[in-house]
């Protein structure tokens, strides 16, 4: 017997809806909060992001615990980080009272300083980041955690099906865009569960997925002004349908429409092209073409 025998584990509607009761808690839907209420997909999460007792956790708005507990369970030390100051009773006093290796955090999580936390907890060792992310901040949650460089070994995240899909993309999709070329200039994406409605309680009106995103260690590629590639893919995509060329020189003050004619003559592109023809690779080579 393991000390977490006794433990009710959350993930079932029925020990989910006991929960709520007993607090009264209704749900907020300016929070993006659905619960999972699905046991085997909730160890499946914790299971595809290769959660072991060497690992120090960060899960993303925890609600009511429900997968908290199991990382708990699997990993050295969590943390927690839940902006609904109602959840905080129900996680401290309640669900999370008998494990002794979680800490909450009552904070907005793009207000919160990672890389502290993680100097703090982990020795500035890269972490593992396992969410089902509130859908209305998926975006910049991921974009955060890689431009502010936190130590990171691998984020394994629910998110919208669609979203998961644009991460994954390359060229020639109607999904390719600037998220993708940004997560795939930081890490190595793979969609490893998809994840019906009535896994979630309340039911979200769309279809969802677990994407696991494994950091590179050490840069793929030779850029010479990461400022500049990023700019220079934000402003490509700005006007998906436009060519290159006008919607580059709309968006990016500082580069000029005949340096980047000239760029992308050189590297043998037509001047009609747009951006959502290019590979990673060619955004990195017109960028630091673009830097000398
Ligand atoms: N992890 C729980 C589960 O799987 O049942 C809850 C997931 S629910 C989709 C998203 C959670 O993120 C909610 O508890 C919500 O309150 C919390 N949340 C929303 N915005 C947040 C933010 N900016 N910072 C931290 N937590 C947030």
């Amino acid at each position: 017997m393991t000390d977490y025998d006794n433990i009710m584990h959350l993930a079932n509607p029925t020990n989910t809806i006991a929960v709520l009761n007993r607090y009264g808690f209704n749900f907020q839907k300016k929070f993006g909060q659905n619960f999972l209420i699905d046991e085997n997909i909730v160890e499946k999460i914790v299971r595809e992001a290769g959660v072991t007792k060497d690992d120090f956790v960060l899960e993303i708005g925890p609600g009511i615990g429900t997968m908290t507990q199991i990382l708990c369970e699997n990993a050295r030390e969590v943390v927690a980080v839940e902006i609904d100051t109602k959840l905080i009773p129900i996680l401290k006093e309640d669900t999370l009272r008998y494990y002794d290796n979680v800490t909450v955090i009552n904070e907005d999580i793009l207000k919160l300083d990672i890389n502290k936390i993680v100097e703090e907890k982990n020795n500035g060792k890269p972490i593992k980041v396992v969410a089902n992310l509130p859908y209305y901040i998926t975006t910049p949650i991921i974009m955060g955690l890689f431009e502010n460089h936190v130590a990171l070994d691998s984020i394994t995240i629910m998110v919208q099906k669609e979203v998961a899909d644009r991460m994954q993309v390359g060229p020639g999709t109607k999904d390719y865009g600037a998220l993708s070329l940004a997560v795939q200039y930081y890490a190595k994406p793979e969609i490893v569960l998809n994840v019906p409605a009535s896994c979630f309680m309340p039911r979200p009106n769309v279809d969802s997925a677990v994407i696991r995103l494994n950091r590179y260690q050490t840069p793929t590629y030779d850029v010479k002004n990461e400022k500049l590639l990023f700019n220079l893919i934000k402003a490509s995509f700005l006007q998906r349908r436009k060519t290159m060329l006008n919607s580059v020189s709309n968006g990016l003050s500082n580069v000029t429409k005949e340096d980047l004619a000239n760029a992308l003559e050189s590297m043998g592109l037509p001047k009609t092209v747009r951006g959502e023809a290019l590979t990673l690779e060619q955004f990195v080579e017109l960028s630091n073409l673009l830097a000398k």
